[in-house]
């Protein structure tokens, strides 16, 4: 759950302050890119945890909402549902806390006993705000079956080589790549030499997101850059998300990568011009619009 204060500045420590506005929104990366896929059309099996108290409900409720399975969505009998704290000052900066709570109990046991649920499904589709040998054990369960894997590599964290291995889509922002590839990414070139040390790392596709440039498709074949489409963008939060989920569903419609990547930019650029997370994801007709148009 995403509870976000809007302040003319963030306070020093020992300071209180009157904010402008405070929202409550669902959200999380595992539940953005899920909803995200399942707008589009795409028959969407969350697995996660919340915890026993009114915003685990409430992101249950959600997710019903948006027509996925929340059978596989657990209840932590002592962890409170994850949140995210976010400070965004008169600047539009953001600064942002994450208390996973209950999503950290969840561990390979888990995953293990979920491994019939993951052996059905025709792509499988990981983030990483939640406890990372989990993410680990459930793209090997999938690797095995030939079950594709996307990985957000978001928030950024040191990965092993046997997770990557394990990774057919490897999805990060040009943040993220430079912190997986160990670089600085402040260009394409960058981008395009982080991908490639990720390459040799075991993953088979990189897909650096670019934000409004759009997105470099990174493989073995070669490299192709899929320009982005030109917004006014109104709230960034969820880009990656969408981009992520809406690139789930088009790799399993039998799209190839490269339109599969254009279509991720138009749902990632029609999710910035709208505020919010869950409420900024498009429905499939609009996607289908904006293309036309
Ligand atoms: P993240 O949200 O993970 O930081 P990006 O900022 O790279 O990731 O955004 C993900 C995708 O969303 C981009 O690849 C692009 O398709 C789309 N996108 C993001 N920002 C914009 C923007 N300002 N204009 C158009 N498209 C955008």
């Amino acid at each position: 759950m995403d509870m976000v204060v809007r302040t003319s500045r963030a306070p020093e420590a020992g300071e209180t302050l009157f904010g402008q506005d405070f929202t409550l929104s669902p959200g999380g990366k595992g539940a953005n890119q899920a909803a995200a896929a399942a707008r589009l059309g795409a028959e969407v099996t969350m697995i996660g945890r919340v915890g026993k108290d009114a915003f685990g409900s409430e992101l249950l409720e959600v997710m019903r909402q948006e027509h996925i399975h929340t059978e596989h969505i657990g209840q932590s009998e002592t962890l409170s549902t994850g949140v995210a704290s976010i400070v965004v000052d008169g600047e539009g900066e953001n600064r942002i806390i994450v208390v996973p709570g209950a999503n950290t109990e969840m561990g390979p046991a888990d995953i293990a006993a979920l491994a019939p649920i993951i052996s059905q499904a025709e792509m499988v589709v990981l983030q990483l705000e939640t406890d990372l040998s989990m993410c680990a054990h459930a793209a090997a369960i999938a690797d095995r079956h030939g079950i594709p894997v996307i990985l957000n590599p978001a928030p950024a964290r040191a990965l092993d080589d046997a997770f990557l291995q394990h990774v057919t889509y490897l999805t990060p922002n040009e943040t993220e790549a430079g912190i997986l590839a160990g670089m600085a990414v402040n260009s394409i070139d960058d981008a395009e030499q982080a991908a490639r040390i990720l390459l040799q790392k075991g993953v088979s596709n990189v897909i650096v997101t670019l934000g409004p440039k759009g997105a470099l498709i990174v493989n073995h074949a070669g490299s192709l850059h899929i320009p982005g489409f030109p917004v006014q963008a109104v709230d960034t939060v969820a880009a990656g998300d969408s981009f992520n989920g809406a690139l789930a569903w088009q790799l399993t419609k039998g799209k190839t990568l490269d339109e599969a990547v254009r279509f991720a930019n138009a749902v990632g650029a029609l999710a910035v011009g709208k505020k919010g997370a869950i409420p900024s994801l498009p429905q499939l007709p609009e996607v289908e619009q904006f293309l036309q148009d």
